[in-house]
C-alpha cells in the first residue's frame, strides 16, 4: 500500500543524482548540501517496464535521452536497476547511463515526479488487462490517467500502446480517442517510427507473445496543444 511507496512532493523535490550519474552537475562543496541537478529532465517514461527489455533496447538508441521506467513490484524494479549498473560497467561507463528505473505505482502520483510537459514519449507496453468488469478500474488507461499522461506530456509527445489483448487494446482506443489532449497517429508514422519495433519485439510480453505466434495490437496518440483561451 502507499505507506511503503516512496515519492517525492514535487518534482523539484525529487533527488535523481543518484540514478542517472552521469548527468549529474558537479556541485561546489558549499552547495553540497543541496539537491544535485541533472543537467537535463527525464523525457521518456515506460510505465510498467517489468524487466527492462525496452528500456535496454532504448538506451542505445536515445544516448542523450533521460529514460525512466516505473514498476510497482519491488524485486522486479531492484532486478532491472541492478541489469542497467551491470550493463554500464560492462561497457566501461559509456552507455546505458541514461536508463533508470524506480519503484511508483503509476496510477498515482505521477504529478509528484514529473512537471507538466516534461515528457516527451511514454510507453505502456502489454498492461495487465484486468478482464473482469469490476477490475477495470485498475485498468493503466482510463479518462482519469489520461488527463495525467497529457499533463506530463508535451504537445507533439507521443503516447505509445501495445497490447496483445483485443479488449484491451479497443478499450484503450476508446479512453483515448476520446480524450481532448491527444489524436491518433496516422498508419504510416507509425510504420516509421524506430521505437515502435523496439516495443514490439524487445519487450518481454512482446517477445512472449511472438513465441505463441498471438497477435499485436500498437496504437500511438499525439499530444496536441491546448487550445487558446477563450
Ligand atoms: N512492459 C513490460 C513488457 O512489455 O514486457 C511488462 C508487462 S507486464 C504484463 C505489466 C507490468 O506492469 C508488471 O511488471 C506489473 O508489475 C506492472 N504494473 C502493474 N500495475 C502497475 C502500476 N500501477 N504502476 C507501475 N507498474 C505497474
Amino acid at each position: 500500500s502507499d505507506h511503503t511507496l516512496e515519492y517525492p512532493s514535487s518534482p523539484e523535490a525529487m533527488d535523481w543524482s543518484s540514478y542517472y550519474p552521469a548527468f549529474t552537475t558537479d556541485t561546489s562543496p558549499e552547495e553540497s548540501t543541496q539537491l544535485k541537478k541533472l543537467t537535463k529532465d527525464v523525457e521518456v517514461v515506460d510505465i510498467g517496464c517489468g524487466f527492462g527489455g525496452l528500456l535496454v533496447a532504448l538506451a542505445p538508441l536515445l544516448p542523450e535521452t533521460l529514460l525512466l521506467g516505473l514498476e510497482i513490484r519491488t524485486s522486479v524494479t531492484q532486478f532491472v536497476q541492478e541489469k542497467i549498473w551491470a550493463l554500464r560497467e560492462q561497457n566501461e561507463g559509456k552507455l546505458y547511463q541514461n536508463a533508470a528505473c524506480i519503484r511508483a505505482n503509476a496510477m498515482k502520483f505521477l504529478p509528484n515526479f514529473f512537471k507538466k510537459a516534461q515528457l516527451t514519449k511514454i510507453f505502456i507496453c502489454f498492461p495487465d488487462p484486468h478482464f473482469k468488469a469490476r477490475k477495470h478500474k485498475a485498468r493503466i488507461v482510463s479518462t482519469t490517467l489520461n488527463s495525467e499522461y497529457a499533463y506530463a506530456l508535451r504537445p507533439g509527445g507521443i503516447l505509445y500502446t501495445i497490447t496483445d489483448v483485443e479488449a484491451l487494446h479497443r478499450w484503450m482506443v476508446q479512453h483515448l480517442d476520446a480524450h481532448p489532449s491527444f489524436e491518433r497517429v496516422p498508419e504510416d508514422e507509425v510504420e516509421k517510427d524506430e521505437c515502435v519495433k523496439v516495443m514490439q519485439n524487445e519487450t518481454e510480453e512482446g517477445k512472449k507473445v511472438a513465441r505463441n505466434k498471438g497477435q499485436k495490437f500498437v496504437t500511438l496518440f499525439r499530444r496536441i496543444e491546448d487550445p487558446p483561451w477563450e
